[in-house]
């Protein structure tokens, strides 16, 4: 949110109305704060004092400040803040107690000892108008005094406490930064950062004296850094005796922010650094001990070690006395930046290279977090990354410049912190689900924001390095350090800066990679072998002219190496032919290329750009130079196959590919024939309002039960056949040619979840075969189409389909079902209400008797009814009510979803309408309650006895029925244990041999698929 003073935009005029101004203005605004708090570490209340100078440095006269609250986004759950976490799936602040929430409040603000107004803007916790009593004119300074109390939350994101461990960040008054676009308000948020004004810190924090307290600054008491310094020989050097406080001060000039953290329990680790300059930087790291992590912070130090050195060389030299770090817990990823100070969850190396790095990207250069996030986490990942890229190659100096063959063979992605970050944005990229990297960072989708902000970012800083050159590159961060150390930076000011220094057009970074979602491609389309040289031609089928180095290799060898300007359409390349016997796009992966698939060819053979086969047993990650096949044993069981065993094949799953497929022969032991599942799916990316189409097939082939009538069951003493109904162990083979349209998301965060799916079922059943697909073309046919809008949001989920199917050939019908979803909660976690309703119409009736099993039901919709064979079941076949096995009562997810066994309720071809009702019960979790009602027009056929006449009468009914369900396994297994029901029902009941007939329950083994979850995320 950014408002604009109305002074302001007259005296300024026109520029300052441009959204997004993106260069900085030569002015600054500085603020100096001096803040007293007191710590009440009973309640967990901060009771401060704050004077905030303000230099109005800006060419215009100020009649308003915008002061930021930010612990009020801890207010309630209506705020920026926790809207966001709901919609980022966490639900922790949604279910908190309002004593675990938190605020600020007893405010009284006074500019140079008078009382001003100040009020919040509307809609807003925390973000507050200064109306000053008189313009604060260009070149002057107010003093801005208040009071402030703060009751700290427990830490649901960066400010809280657990315990007594105190996390006191985002935590005072603060006034928003005022730069060349005006007022750049904000509330707090947990995605996205902040934005502040550059000054100076004198911080006196009053607690217990037992605390030890760690901060932004220069700790000004002697016997505080003695007391640490005893801790660091001596773990156990006691505390001092409660019941006393102390205050301790700390000052900081030149930062723009500060923060605090402060425990009973923190152990002291020290080091130093000494720069290249000759000066020296004392490295602190707080832990609360832990009794088996003795060494954990003596490592830790020297990882901040490892930083400030790394990035003082990189980028330039750091310019404070001191860097801490505290491990803490955090709710808002694994760490999170304070100038000289930063807390970590995890005190590994790559977590504290990160969050020491943020000193200069964000620290030091103080760019606007919240709008431009890849200004400062981007570029702070990439040389995180980079950090851990030059120690590999240290350690490995034989293989020259980190040569990643194969990149995403485990080994190199633990060994090379960019193979991993590639893989992260393929997960998107290849869900083409992806977005770009300079868009606002509330506007990133969770997922996206780590593998679009930080982990493709890093990869175009990684090629625009290698393409610049590495001194180049570093001359260009070097200048850019000191021409805009403790300034607000915006992205055009560095845009400019590095394509003045480098000379060079770097638009197909900042417009192309930075810029779009446009998947970078090249490939190699063919290599030819005239005389000396090789003649390549490449393909850009990406479409950013991006550059990108060619390589001849010797099997895993470099041999020689071009980096070419990019282009689009296709160039012919001219390289040396000497020993190579192969040619590599990008070889080193040093460029962003979302489908390295096509980057390498041979030098001879006939199909030099077909990759070879290679076959691996469980395999889950990308050898894009080799056609994977990965094998797995799998087993499968179901009442007429019996024990199956067999090997699936598939390709890879993460990331996805344009082409998957899974075959997975089985062989039953119980029948002694060949059963199981193949499935082969083609993506297509496209733009628009569709996101992506998938053409595909999907075979399957299993055993069944069929009730069938009107058989031979055997010939009399005439050779005359007898006809009568009889049991089968049968087979079903199934072949469904489909495409799908996963339509696009106007809004990535929000938005439902979009398909429209058409099928054409080719379904056979008939007595057990050995023969594979033996008198397929007897099978019923039936097409479906299916809309499906789901919302699968943490709170409050819905979602709803309209499906309409035809039987054409030998079953001919149509029907139209549609049906919603819906949980709403009861303001408890896991608690509250599931409502699902169905309606479903035959437009046309189906055959008589032959395609019954079409028939809507009220409560019968076992697995013998899934004439679809779409769900996975263990007894699809039982359905004989005398002869009954446990999956008689297997309910299907279909029609009515009642939830007890009555045959004979009813069924019709004409219609049906449902609805179902799950509630918890308060205290117990597993068990609920259930009401299901139905209403059908129900078909019974009456025949005169007299004439033999048949008619069909059809009568509307309503049945219901009630009891208790409970849910178990994540909700896959629901058993249901019926207690009340509608007189006829009840009748039917009483036809059963025991209270275990009429129980239901439901098996959801589809959601158990675990390639698919995996492939369309729906693990992550
Ligand atoms: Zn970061």
């Amino acid at each position: 949110m950014r408002i604009f003073t109305p002074l302001v935009m007259f005296l300024l005029g026109t520029s300052l109305f441009a959204q997004n101004s993106s260069n900085q203005a030569t002015w600054q605004q500085r603020v100096d704060y001096k803040i007293n708090v007191t710590l009440n570490d009973s309640d967990h209340v901060l009771y401060g004092f704050e004077t905030m100078t303000y230099y109005n440095n800006s060419p215009v006269a100020l009649t308003e400040i915008f002061i930021h609250l930010w612990p009020n986004a801890y207010i309630n759950a209506e705020t920026p803040f926790a809207r966001q976490h709901i919609e980022n799936g966490k639900t922790d602040f949604y279910f908190a107690k309002p004593s675990e929430r938190g605020r600020i409040d007893s405010l009284t603000f006074r500019v140079n000892g008078e009382i001003v107004k100040a009020e919040l803007i509307a809609g807003s916790y925390e973000i507050c108008r200064l109306s000053l009593n008189k313009p604060l004119g260009s070149h002057t300074k107010i003093d801005i005094t208040t009071p402030f109390r703060v009751y700290i939350p427990k830490v649901f994101s960066r400010l809280g406490h657990e315990d007594q461990l105190y996390c006191i960040t985002q935590w005072y008054p603060k006034p928003a930064v005022f730069d060349v676009n005006g007022w750049n308000t904000m509330p707090y948020l947990d995605q996205g950062e902040f934005y502040s004004e550059f000054g100076k810190f004198d911080v006196s924090i009053t607690l217990p004296k037992e605390y030890v307290i760690a901060a932004t600054g220069d700790l000004q008491q002697p016997e505080e850094r003695a007391w640490w310094m005893k801790k660091i020989n001596n773990p156990n050097e006691p505390n001092p005796a409660s019941g006393a406080f102390k205050t301790v001060r700390f000052i900081q000039d030149s930062v723009h922010d500060f923060a605090w953290f402060a425990s009973q329990k923190f152990r002291v680790a020290k080091s130093e650094v000494r720069l290249k300059s000759g000066r020296t930087v004392d490295t602190w790291l707080f832990a609360e001990a832990k009794e088996n992590k003795k060494e954990e912070p003596v490592k830790g130090v020297n990882y901040i070690n490892d930083a400030i050195t790394f990035y003082s060389d990189k980028v330039g030299e750091y310019p404070y006395k001191h860097a801490t770090v505290v491990v803490t817990p955090l709710e808002a990823g694994g760490g999170m930046e304070y100038p000289t100070i930063t807390n970590v969850a995890i005190a590994n190396r790559q977590v504290i290279v990160h969050e020491v790095g943020h000193n200069w990207f964000y620290g030091i250069l103080g760019t606007n977090e919240r709008n431009h996030p890849w200004m400062d986490e981007s570029i702070n990942n990439y040389y995180e990354s980079r950090s851990t890229y030059q120690s590999k190659v240290a350690t490995h100096p034989s293989l020259g410049m980190a040569f990643k063959s194969g990149s995403f063979s485990m080994d190199n992605i633990a060994g090379s912190s960019f193979g991993l970050l590639e893989l992260q944005y393929l997960v998107s990229a290849r869900n083409n689900t992806d977005q770009a990297p300079i868009i606002h960072s509330e506007e990133f989708t969770d997922l996206n924001y780590g593998t679009i902000v930080y982990s493709k970012a890093s990869l175009a800083f990684l090629q625009l390095q290698r393409y610049l050159g590495d001194d180049v590159f570093d001359n260009m961060m070097r200048s850019y350090y000191a021409k805009w150390k403790f300034k607000h930076p915006l992205p055009n000011d560095f845009r400019q800066h590095a394509e003045s220094f480098t000379g060079k057009n770097l638009s197909w970074f900042f417009d192309g990679l930075m810029g779009t979602e446009i998947k970078p491609d090249y490939a190699i389309q063919s290599v030819k072998r005239v005389g000396d040289s090789l003649q390549v031609t490449v393909k850009n089928k990406g479409g950013i002219p991006a550059p990108f180095a060619v390589q001849t290799l010797n099997n895993d060898s470099i041999l020689t190496e071009r980096w070419l300007d990019g282009f689009t359409g296709n160039k012919k390349v001219t390289l040396p032919a000497k020993l190579a016997n192969a040619v590599a796009v990008d070889a080193r992966e040093e460029s962003i290329d979302a489908f390295r698939q096509n980057n390498r060819a041979r030098t001879s053979g006939l199909l030099k750009t077909v990759r070879p086969l290679s076959f691996s047993m469980i395999g889950n990650t990308e050898n894009p130079y080799k056609k994977q096949v990965y094998y797995a044993p799998i087993m499968g069981a179901n009442m007429y196959n019996k024990f199956m065993l067999g090997l699936a094949f598939y390709n890879s799953i993460l990331p996805r590919t344009k082409t998957e497929f899974t075959l997975a022969p089985m062989f039953a032991f119980g029948t002694k024939d060949l059963t199981g599942y193949f499935s082969v799916q083609r993506r297509i990316f496209t733009h628009g309002f569709i996101r992506e189409v998938q053409v595909g097939v999907d075979m399957a082939r299993f055993g069944t039960r069929l009730n069938t009538s009107n058989q031979i069951l055997t010939y009399d003493s005439l050779n005359a056949p007898i006809y009568g109904d009889r049991i089968l162990t049968s087979v079903y083979e199934k072949l469904v040619p489909r495409i799908r349209f996963i339509f696009q998301k106007s809004n990535p965060r929000t938005d439902a979840d979009k398909d429209l799916t058409v099928r054409m079922m080719m379904i056979n059943e008939q007595p057990a075969t050995k023969v594979l697909f033996n008198n397929f073309k007897n099978h019923n046919s039936f097409v479906d189409v299916k809309y499906t809008h789901a919302q699968n949001r943490k709170l409050n989920p819905y979602s709803f389909s309209l499906n309409y199917q035809f039987g054409n050939a030998q079953s001919t019908f149509q029907k139209i079902n549609a049906e919603f979803n819906a949980f709403v909660d009861f303001g408890e976690k896991k608690k509250g209400l599931n409502f699902r309703a169905f309606a479903g119409v035959f437009l046309q009736k189906p055959t008589e008797g032959r395609d019954a099993r079409a028939y809507y039901r009220v409560a019968q919709n076992n697995g013998y009814f899934d004439y679809t064979y779409d769900e996975s079941q263990f007894g699809r076949g039982e359905n004989d009510f005398n002869t009954s096995t446990l999956f008689t009562q297997q309910m299907m997810p279909f029609g009515s979803c009642f939830r007890t066994y009555a045959p004979g309720l009813g069924e019709t071809d004409s219609w049906l309408a449902a609805a179902n009702l799950t509630s918890t019960i308060p205290g117990i979790l597993p068990i609920k309650v259930f009401v299901d009602v139905a209403a059908i027009n129900t078909k019974t056929i009456n025949t005169d006895g007299n004439t033999g006449a048949v008619t069909m009468v059809y009568q509307a009914n309503l049945h219901y029925v009630s009891g208790l369900s409970v849910w178990m396994f994540k909700d896959v297994l629901q058993v249901n244990f019926p207690i009340f029901a509608d007189p006829n029902t009840q009748n039917l009941w009483k036809l059963n041999n025991s209270y275990g007939q009429r129980m239901t329950f439901t098996l959801k083994l589809n959601k158990l698929n675990p390639l698919k979850a995996i492939r369309e995320l729906n693990m992550l």
